[in-house]
């Protein structure tokens, strides 16, 4: 039997995400999460699916990546799906930046690891994180091929126009700064997954594609390719996010600097961490926002307003830049989850051919689903995303024999 399993990693720098998939038919044999290396309280949480048995829950400390996943493989040998399977087919990295390199899956050998490390300036938090996660695997099984799928991949299509920022051409290339995109792995799965949904083929569909999660971003997608998106040099630029601003005037940051007397880290973590809906109203979590406003509570409401705000002004901008759109895709835990929110992005643009059926936006599922009129010009979709699939699906298209 030719092997057919991939196991997924998402290597965080205090966490690995993980799940083991069965590529004959996508379905899931096992998935779980070791948080907290590198502490006392580490905790590693096994859910054995196929099996459909129990989630395993071990806590005590768990020093570092490499003994991570080392539970990780104990804990699959333990329902037969262990490292050392014949059918284990790849192991699957996230990796967070490409740069412009990679613009593709692909599989991993030193000259590449290379790479991704030389990339660590544009994503310090992220690369080394990742990096760590392909070097414990590669110990682990130095036989298996080893694939890095990259959240900037999707992007590398957009043209110089939506890719290069309006400064100084020098500076801008001496410190590689230019628009990449992230959220890459879930724009392409959902605006795929939305032409299937329209019962065409991606290369006849134009995508706005909103993934609003705890982290948030937009793209325009024109006959599957990507032709611009909301997040830049880093996450932080476009949408207003959970924790994080979005667009800003650049200014702000030298007023923090030479006025409020905050130094640049400090200012990083304003705009990163204590911003976006948390810095607006105290919370990020779309469910309590909600709450809040149908108590009457006008800090929340203020937030929620500036949050659809800025997400219109995005579908307008990408309703321009593609000229004819056919979807609208709505994505992640706000998207997927939050009526309130589409039907507030859409409010007021039917002359663009854009609207929701109240009584479909209410419906709640897990499987791809239109929500506009039956007669709508544009479609407007709630696709769930499945990156974890799409890393898989990537990785196993290109190991297989
Ligand atoms: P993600 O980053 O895709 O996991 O999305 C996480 C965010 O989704 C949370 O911070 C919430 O704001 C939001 N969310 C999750 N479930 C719901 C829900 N049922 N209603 C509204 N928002 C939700």
């Amino acid at each position: 039997m030719s092997a057919t399993r991939v196991l997924v990693l998402n290597s965080g720098s205090s966490s690995v995400k993980y799940q083991l998939l069965d590529m004959r038919d996508s379905s899931r044999l096992a998935a779980g999460l070791v948080e907290r290396i590198g502490e006392e309280t580490s905790r590693l949480r096994h859910t054995p699916l196929a099996s459909g048995g129990e989630t395993r829950e071990s806590l005590g400390p768990v020093a570092d990546h490499e003994a991570a996943l080392k539970a990780v493989a104990e804990e699959l040998s333990r329902d037969g799906l262990g490292l050392d399977s014949p059918e284990l087919a790849a192991i699957g990295h996230r990796v967070v930046h490409g740069g412009r390199t990679f613009t593709e899956p692909t599989v991993i050998d030193d000259t590449v690891l290379a790479e991704i490390e030389r990339l660590i300036p544009l994503a310090p938090l992220h690369n080394p994180a990742n990096l760590t996660g392909i070097r414990t695997a590669r110990a682990l099984r130095p036989d298996l091929p080893q694939v890095a799928v990259f959240d900037t991949a999707f992007h590398t299509t957009m043209p110089e126009s939506a890719a290069r920022y309006a400064i100084d051409v020098a500076t801008a290339d001496e410190h590689r700064i230019r628009r990449y995109g992230f959220h890459g792995t879930s724009h392409a799965y959902v605006s795929r997954a939305t032409a299937r949904l329209l019962g065409k083929a991606p290369e006849d569909v134009n995508v706005i594609v909103l993934h609003l999660g705890n982290g948030a971003s937009a793209s325009a997608v024109r006959g599957g390719t990507c032709v611009d998106t909301s997040m830049g040099l880093t996450p932080l630029e476009g949408l207003v996010m959970g924790t994080r601003s979005g667009d800003i005037d650049p200014a702000v940051i030298f007023h923090l600097a030479r006025v409020g007397g905050m130094s640049i880290d400090e200012i990083d973590t304003l705009l990163n961490k204590k911003s976006g809906l948390i810095g607006l109203c105290g919370d990020n979590d779309m469910r309590e926002i909600r709450r809040r406003i149908d108590a009457g509570d006008e800090e929340a409401k203020l937030a929620f307003d500036i949050y659809i705000h800025r997400l219109k002004k995005y579908i307008g901008a990408y309703y321009a830049v593609l000229g004819r759109v056919d979807a609208i895709a709505f994505t992640a835990g706000v998207g997927e989850n939050a009526s309130e929110v589409r039907e507030a992005a859409v409010a007021g643009l039917e002359t663009l051919g854009l609207a929701v059926d109240g009584a479909l936006n209410a419906v709640r599922g897990d499987e791809p689903r239109l929500v506009s009129p039956a007669d709508a010009r544009v479609k407007v979709a709630v696709v769930p995303t499945d990156e974890e699939l799409e890393i898989a699906t990537q990785a196993y298209a290109l190991v297989k024999k």
